[in-house]
C-alpha cells in the first residue's frame, strides 16, 4: 500500500513536470509565434498606407486632368477658340501628371474628338466597343469609371488602365467621355523597392473583383475577375483589414492586408507569405519540440530507473529488517523482535484495558544434553522444540521468539493467567512428548520448563514487574524439578507430572 502510494506520487511528479516543460515550450512558441503575427501585420499595413497614398495621389491628379477637360468643354468661348487655344483649354492640366498615359476625348458615338500628347492629334480613332464607353453611356451615374486593363490603340502599346468620365450636353445626354490611362507599369514601379520577401504579394483589385495589376508581376495573372472568390469578397466587403487566406491567384497561403481608397472604387491589398514569415520559426518549433521530448523521455526515463531503483532498495531494507529481527537457527523471532513485540502490546493492553500474558520457556537440562550428544544434535533438538511452540500458539498476534540459548518466550495478548497456564501446559505436553531421548535427564527425553505470568497493565504499570514475575515462575518451575509449568506466585499450582522411575 505503502509502496502503491509513493508509485503514484512518483507517477504524478513525472507528469506534472513533463507536462509542465510541455506547456512552457508550447506557450513559448505559441508567444512567438503570436508576435512574428503581429509584426507581419504591422509591416504588411506600413507598406499598404504607403502604397495607398501613392496610388490615391495619382488617381487624383488623373481625375484632376479629367475634370479639367470637362470644365474646358463646357467654357462657354470654348467653340469660338482656335485649335491651338482649345487643345491648351482641354489638356491644360495633364500636363502636370507626368505619368499619364494618354487622356482621350471621345464623342457620342466613340469617334476621337481630342488627345493630349506633344503635338495634336490628328488620328482616326474609334473606341465605341470599349468597355469604359459601354459603361458610361449606358450609366449616368457613374462618376468615376475605372477600366479594366488594355492596350492602347496608340503605337507606344503597353497595359494600362483607364479612368473615365461621361461627358454630357446640356440637355444632360450622353455626348462621350473623357478618359485618361495610367500604365501597370507606372503603377507597378514603387512596389519594386519594397521587400516583402520571395512570395510577398501586391494586388490592385477594382471595386468588383477584377484584378488589375499585381506584384510580381505576370501578364496572364491580371485582367481576371475575382469577385466570385470568397477571398476577394472579403476584401470587398470592409474597408480595411487583415486576415489570413490561400490566395486564389498562385494558391499560396498568405497574410493579407487590405485597403478600400478613400475615393475611389479600388482595393489594395499587401500580401506577406505565411511560410516565409514563419520559417525560421518553424526550425525553432522542431528544435525546442525535439528537445522537449527529449526532455520529457528522460523524465520519465529517470523516473522509471528511480523508481526500480526505490523498489530494489524497500525490498532489500526489507530483507534486511526481517533478517535483523530472525533468529536464524530457528527462524523464529529473535530478542530484539520479542522486545519490540512485548512493547507494542504492553501499550495495547493497557489501551484496551485487556491482560496481556508472558511465558518463560528453558530446556531442561541442556547442558548436559549437548555434553552426550554434541551441539549439533542440541541445536535441531532446539528447532524442533521452536516448531512445536509455533505449533501451539493460535491466535494471530500471540508471538514465541527465542530469547536467547535455550530459552524461549511467548508473548499472549488478551489472555489472562489460566488461558497462559493452559496453553503453557500444552506446550510442555508437546515437548515431552517428543520423546526426544536425554539420558542425562529424569526424564529420560527432552523436556522444558515453563514460568507463566499475567498483568492488566494501566497507564504508568512498570513492564519489569511481568518480566520478572514470569522469570520468578520459570525459577520457581525449575526448582519444582523441571519439566514444569509455574505460575507467579507461590499459591499458584505447580504442573508437573511425577518422574518416570518415581511412577514405575
Ligand atoms: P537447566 O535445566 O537448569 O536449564 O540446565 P541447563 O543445562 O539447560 O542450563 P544452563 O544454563 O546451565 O545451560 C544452558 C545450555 O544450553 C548451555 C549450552 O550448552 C546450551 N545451549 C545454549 N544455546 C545453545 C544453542 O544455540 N545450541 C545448542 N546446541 N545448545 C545451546
Ligand atoms: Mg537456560
Ligand atoms: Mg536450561
Amino acid at each position: 500500500m505503502k509502496r502503491l502510494l509513493s508509485d503514484v506520487y512518483l507517477h504524478l511528479i513525472a507528469g506534472v513536470i513533463a507536462l509542465g516543460i510541455l506547456g512552457i515550450s508550447a506557450h513559448t512558441l505559441w508567444m512567438d509565434r503570436q508576435s512574428l503575427w503581429q509584426e507581419a501585420e504591422k509591416s504588411s499595413r506600413n507598406v499598404l498606407t504607403t502604397i495607398a497614398r501613392d496610388l490615391d495621389g495619382k488617381i487624383e491628379l488623373l481625375d484632376q486632368s479629367l475634370k479639367g477637360t470637362m470644365e474646358g468643354l463646357r467654357h462657354p468661348d470654348f467653340q469660338r477658340l482656335p485649335p491651338d487655344l482649345q487643345y491648351r483649354m482641354l489638356f491644360d492640366r495633364a500636363t502636370s501628371a507626368s505619368f499619364l498615359g494618354t487622356l482621350l476625348l471621345v464623342d457620342k458615338d466613340g469617334n476621337l474628338v481630342a488627345d493630349a500628347g506633344p503635338v495634336i492629334a490628328s488620328r482616326a480613332l474609334n473606341v465605341a466597343d470599349r468597355e469604359y464607353f459601354i459603361a458610361h453611356r449606358e450609366n449616368s451615374h457613374l462618376g468615376l469609371y475605372v477600366s479594366r486593363p488594355f492596350t492602347n490603340r496608340a503605337p507606344r502599346s503597353e497595359l494600362a488602365i483607364g479612368i473615365s468620365r461621361r461627358v454630357q450636353d446640356k440637355a444632360g445626354g450622353f455626348a462621350g467621355v473623357v478618359m485618361g490611362s495610367i500604365s501597370l507599369a507606372t503603377i507597378n514601379q514603387p512596389f519594386n523597392n519594397l521587400s516583402l520577401g520571395k512570395q510577398g504579394a501586391i494586388n490592385l483589385f477594382r471595386g468588383d473583383g477584377v484584378l488589375l495589376t499585381r506584384y510580381p508581376f505576370l501578364e496572364s495573372q491580371i485582367n481576371q475577375d475575382l469577385g466570385g472568390s470568397e477571398h476577394v469578397q472579403r476584401l470587398m466587403q470592409a474597408k480595411s483589414g487583415t486576415f489570413d487566406s490561400i490566395s486564389p491567384i498562385d494558391g499560396i497561403r498568405r497574410i493579407i492586408s487590405f485597403e478600400r481608397l478613400e475615393r475611389y472604387p479600388l482595393v489594395l491589398t499587401v500580401a506577406l507569405s505565411v511560410e516565409e514569415i514563419f520559417a525560421a520559426w518553424q526550425r525553432k518549433a522542431l528544435v525546442l519540440s525535439l528537445a522537449t521530448l527529449v526532455l520529457c523521455c528522460a523524465v520519465v526515463g529517470l523516473t522509471v530507473l528511480f523508481q526500480r531503483e526505490l523498489r530494489r532498495r524497500t525490498r532489500a531494507e526489507t530483507k534486511l529488517r526481517r533478517i535483523a529481527r530472525t533468529d536464524d537457527l530457528t527462524g523464529l523471532p529473535n530478542r530484539r523482535a520479542f522486545r519490540e513485540t512485548f512493547e507494542r502490546e504492553w501499550r495495547h493492553a493497557i489501551r484496551s484495558g485487556s491482560s496481556l500474558s508472558l511465558l518463560y520457556i528453558d530446556a531442561d537440562f541442556f547442558k548436559s544434553f549437548n555434553d552426550r550428544y554434541g551441539h549439533g544434535r542440541g541445536d535441531e533438538v532446539l528447532r524442533a522444540i521452536a516448531d512445536s511452540l509455533e505449533a501451539s500458539i493460535r491466535r494471530p498476534r500471540d508471538v514465541a521468539a527465542r530469547h536467547g540459548g535455550e530459552e524461549f518466550a511467548i508473548v499472549l495478548p488478551e489472555t489472562d493467567l489460566a488461558g497462559a497456564l493452559t496453553i503453557a501446559e500444552n506446550i510442555r505436553r508437546a515437548v515431552a512428548s517428543m520423546e526426544t531421548v536425554h539420558e542425562g535427564s529424569p526424564y529420560l527425553t527432552v523436556t522444558i520448563s515453563i514460568g507463566a505470568a499475567d498483568s492488566r497493565p494501566s497507564r504508568g504499570s512498570d513492564r519489569s514487574v511481568l518480566l520478572d514475575a514470569a522469570d520468578r515462575a520459570l525459577y520457581r518451575a525449575k526448582a519444582s524439578g523441571r519439566n514444569a509449568v509455574c505460575g507467579p506466585d507461590s499459591e499458584s499450582p505447580v504442573l508437573q507430572p511425577p518422574l518416570p522411575h518415581a511412577a514405575a
